[in-house]
């Protein structure tokens, strides 16, 4: 039997992903109050204004065109987080035959080239901002309002690289929450992913008494030139608050049709056994058989 949902670990004990078959999730379940917390990106999805930019790229292409660019986009950013993870398990280190899991989540697979342009470029920023690693794909939650998610990075940047364009020169030495992107530009609404994240209940246990000092998106596989094909924005703890303030509205939104992840009804099992009596009649060799006996009797 399989099932239509299945818990799956995060790093933290006491909170899973809600997981589908195709392998997606929109829940986490809180384990020690049995409570089933949105992820932050399903809220945003089903909360946060698409935006002008959005609404021009969708112009002109049909549904099943945009869905199509949409999925790959998301399987491309998949590799290279997987591959970014890669490189920290392996303690820094990877090459161009490292692989990562394919979408059907069997596979591995290579970096396609530009896959791999983008994780030099992480690299680059990795070096040029002497980086030290604080943790990766940590799992944060809140209760209070009901959600969870999974951040890319807690890093602090030690040095200030140069570049004008980069935005790093007011946050080295502070303790930063990063969300890697790949996609084609800085969204409206990852200023309100990376609040949520940074609003988690449950820092502790990795901060002790230090305090997050600011969000940022790192966007890697970009053209920027002076950088090494990264872009790099923080936002200041002034501009996180605008940030989740932006996310609860999204929150508000998403509640307008939300129903609550219900275990009972939608966990169900599933067989993977197809087992049926199969009763074969052949009309043909009946009539056959007829016939035969018939002419016995003639003779
Ligand atoms: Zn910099």
């Amino acid at each position: 039997m399989i099932k239509t949902y299945t818990l799956q670990n995060t790093q933290n004990p006491d909170l899973f992903r809600v997981v589908d078959r195709k392998g997606d999730w929109n829940h986490y379940w809180f384990k020690p109050k049995n409570q089933y917390l949105r992820s932050v990106n399903f809220v945003l999805n089903v909360g946060y204004a698409k935006g002008d930019r959005f609404i021009k790229w969708v112009k002109g292409k049909s549904e099943e065109e945009a869905n199509k660019i949409l999925k790959e986009t998301g399987e491309r950013g998949d590799r290279i987080h997987q591959f970014v993870d890669k490189v920290f398990y392996f303690q820094g280190k990877a090459d161009r035959y490292t692989t990562v899991l394919a979408e059907d989540n069997l596979t591995e697979v290579k970096l396609s080239d530009d896959e791999w342009d983008a994780i030099l470029a992480f690299q680059e920023f990795w070096k040029r901002h002497n980086v030290s690693l604080i943790a990766s794909e940590f799992p944060i939650y809140n209760l209070k309002y009901s959600y969870a998610g999974t951040l890319d990075l807690i890093v602090r940047l030690n040095k200030d690289c140069g570049v004008k364009s980069c935005g790093c020169k007011d946050f080295i030495g502070k303790i930063g929450s990063l969300d890697i992107k790949t996609g084609g530009g800085i969204y409206s609404s990852y200023g309100a992913q990376l609040a949520a994240y940074a609003m988690g209940q449950n820092f502790k246990q990795l901060l002790g008494t230090n305090k997050i000092g600011y969000t940022a998106v790192l966007r890697i596989g970009t053209n920027h030139k002076n950088t090494g094909g990264y872009e790099f924005e923080p936002y200041n703890s002034k501009e996180t608050k605008i940030h989740f303030a932006e996310f609860l509205a999204a929150l508000t939104i998403c509640d307008a049709e939300y129903k609550p992840f219900n275990p009972d009804e939608e966990i169900k099992e599933i067989s993977e056994i197809v087992d049926i009596k199969l009763n074969i009649e052949d009309l043909v060799a009946v009539k056959k058989k007829v016939a035969k006996s018939k002419l016995k009797i003639k003779n």
